[in-house]
């Protein structure tokens, strides 16, 4: 078999196996596989720097400063750290 022929299997075959199988596949979005790598769980420990305390990333309170983001246990510390300047 010459490879010519052999590509233009393959071509059939691929189409072929799309029209077979291709259809289920077009209805799913694309698999966010990046996405689980970017995320990690929202019970990750962040330490608050005004009472040095770790609280679940997802419960606490975010405060973007010079860049950075801080996360605070309460109102009470993040006010405080905002005061401190
Ligand atoms: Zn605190």
């Amino acid at each position: 078999m010459s490879p010519v022929r052999f590509i233009v299997l393959a071509v059939l075959f691929y189409l072929l196996y799309r029209l077979l199988f291709g259809r289920k596949k077009d209805n799913l979005p694309p698999k966010p596989e990046v996405h689980k790598v970017e995320s990690p769980a929202q019970d990750v420990l962040v330490q608050d720097p005004v009472c040095k305390t770790y609280i679940p990333k997802g419960q606490a309170l975010r405060e973007k400063k010079d860049g950075e983001t801080y996360y605070f246990c309460s109102e009470e510390c993040r006010k405080r750290f905002l005061d401190q300047d």
